[in-house]
């Protein structure tokens, strides 16, 4: 079976949890990678059986998460983490938590993965509209929202199983008269290591309320999803795509009030 790594699982509410209940229903073994404040609660939860149900698989069964990796996906290695961060007492009770940190604990519990979710953002200014976004706010959400993708793909790239160019043919025409087929024939990059995200429309349209820079994360992660998709594809046979997703009432939508 496949192996799948979901940044951005804190709860059962949320998109994260709920393709990891899919990932997990076509037979996949599921990691995930947890907020570090959002941790502790995560884990109590999950042992104390609060998701027992939403944790039921179309067959009767329950998903299994085979482990939880503290995550902060603002932070590539413990030099870039400031003082008061190291320090807080929320960062403090775990450890190896940056990106480089998890994937190289990843590596050393199962070798390898083969997919690769990313399901979390952040905009601590998304209740201000973008015309009163600080530089710092708008900074913080890209650095959350779209650099946390290239940043997991970057460091997961060398662990992913990639994948195979398979050749597709298909009949495009079928001439009667002369009994002549004409076929298609492509080469399609359809097996083997995925990376995926979550976008949303506001990229593209007005969606008001949507602010502190988190339309603009958004525009960014489709764009890079684009560009990554050519360079992992070409370099290392890994697809790439992102997903805009429609609204859900999960905890991030629910703080900015959606
Ligand atoms: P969610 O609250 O379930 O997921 C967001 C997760 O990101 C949380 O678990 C949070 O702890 C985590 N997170 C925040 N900052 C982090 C960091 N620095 N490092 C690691 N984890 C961090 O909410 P969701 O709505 O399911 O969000 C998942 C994805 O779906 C996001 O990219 C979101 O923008 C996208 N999306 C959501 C909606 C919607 O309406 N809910 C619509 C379209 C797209």
């Amino acid at each position: 079976g496949k192996r799948a790594f979901i940044a951005g699982v804190a709860d059962d509410n949320g998109y994260g949890w709920a393709i990891a209940k899919s990932l997990a229903a076509a037979g996949a073994e599921i990691l995930v990678g947890t907020w570090v404040p959002a941790l502790n609660i995560f884990e109590n939860s999950l042992r104390r059986g609060k998701f027992d149900e939403s944790r039921t698989l179309p067959d009767g069964s329950l998903m299994e998460i085979t482990k939880v990796y503290p995550l902060d996906a603002v932070y590539d290695s413990p030099e870039d983490v400031p003082e008061d961060v190291k320090t807080n007492k929320r960062y403090s009770g775990s450890s190896n938590w940056t990106v480089k940190e998890v994937v190289e604990t990843v590596k050393q519990d199962f070798g390898s993965i083969d997919i690769l979710v990313h399901s979390l953002a952040n905009g601590p200014e998304v209740s201000k509209s973008l015309l009163e976004t600080s530089r710092n706010g708008y900074l913080a959400a890209i650095s959350a929202s779209s650099y946390s993708f290239v940043s997991l793909l970057k460091h997961f790239i060398p662990i992913m199983n990639p994948g195979t160019f398979l050749f597709q043919v298909y009949f495009f025409r079928f001439c009667l008269h002369w009994f002549k087929v004409m076929v298609k024939v492509r080469f399609a990059m359809i097996t083997g290591g995925a990376a995926i995200s979550l976008t949303y429309i506001a990229s593209e349209r007005i969606i008001p309320g949507y602010g502190g820079g988190m339309s603009s994360a958004k525009a960014a992660l489709e764009s890079d999803t684009k560009v990554l998709a050519f360079e992992a594809g070409r370099k290392h046979k890994i697809r790439v795509n992102t997903i805009s997703a429609g609204p859900l009432r999960s905890r991030a939508a629910k703080a900015i009030g959606f």
